[in-house]
């Protein structure tokens, strides 16, 4: 594994949607070797923003199966819904920065302002999460926008990307596998920062939460690669610090698939059930005897 350095502190951030599978133990070792073998530390995050989904009884399955394959991460345990003034206060200051908007947008209002538009299929513009937002709400009345918020109409906060990306001026950061890396959120189109079923998101909490956690090293599977792009510039945006990336292969089951919790892939809790060693499966896991807690 390439070093980082003595200080390396790195993280394992799953969401309490479903009992861990052994993805999960492969992410969740990753992290803790590329710790393990700096010298440094490794934390874990609770990353519960989305309330329907999160159950407690999750939580509880996620450090009980992480202990019995031996992990050791160090307390206290971050939760992002214990933190939602943090996600608070970063949405102010973009803010303040006329940075962020207003969208009351449903999916269909975006899929008919899509196809409205007459792009061939293949020229729908789209980034790495799929067709980037038409912009139908980015040049709202600022005024017609606080009388819809104020009367209880559900909305997102979006960025405005490319005018925060020009601010922000040229990015990179380093995957300590491909290398330096160039910034291009402009890819993504004006992201959701707070969702209209939670006051946050995904990409401003992870953000948020690595640098308050001192998180130097993130590690995770290769899907959220394209994400840094996004999370560079929101560190960029908020002066937060910038850590080294290192993405991982996803880990496939018999039939070739990755395993998702939505496909009820076999969990850490039902091979535990079936009489598995933690030895045995670290070797489903394909991590090395030697690499072993
Ligand atoms: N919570 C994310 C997941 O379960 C991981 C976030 C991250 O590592 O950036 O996929």
């Amino acid at each position: 594994m390439p070093a980082t350095s003595a200080a390396t502190v790195t993280r394992f951030a799953p969401s309490p949607t479903g009992r861990l599978h052994l993805g999960h133990a492969y992410s969740a070792w990753f992290a803790w070797a590329q710790a393990a073998r700096d010298g440094g530390r490794f934390l874990l995050r609770i990353e519960d923003i989305d309330r329907s989904r999160c159950r407690p009884e999750f939580e509880a399955g996620i450090f009980e199966d992480l202990a019995w394959l031996g992990l050791v991460w160090e307390t206290p345990v971050r939760r992002q819904s214990d933190h939602m003034d943090d996600y608070a206060r970063a949405l102010d200051d973009l803010k303040a920065q006329s940075l962020i908007y207003p969208c009351f947008c449903t999916r269909k209002d975006i899929q008919r302002e899509i196809a409205a538009a007459g792009h061939a299929p293949h020229d729908i513009p789209r980034g790495p999460d799929g067709p980037t937002y038409p912009g139908i709400c980015r040049n709202l009345d600022p005024a017609d926008a606080e009388v819809r918020m104020a009367g209880g109409e559900a909305f997102a906060l979006r960025l405005k990307t490319d005018p925060a990306a020009a601010r922000a001026g040229p990015l990179t950061w380093r995957d300590l596998e491909r290398g330096e890396q160039t910034a291009r959120p402009e890819m993504f189109g004006d992201v959701v920062l707070a969702r209209k079923d939670a006051p946050t998101s995904y990409h401003l909490s992870v953000t948020l939460d690595d640098h308050v956690q001192g998180v130097t090293c993130v590690t995770r599977g290769e899907d959220l690669f394209a994400a840094t792009h996004v999370h560079r510039l929101l560190q960029a945006l908020l002066g937060l610090a910038t850590p080294v990336y290192r993405h991982h292969g996803l880990l496939t089951g018999p039939d070739g698939k990755r395993f998702a919790k939505r496909d009820k892939a076999e969990t850490i809790e039902s091979l535990r059930a079936s009489g598995r060693t933690p030895g045995e499966v670290w070797t489903m896991a394909g991590v090395p005897a030697e690499a072993r807690p």
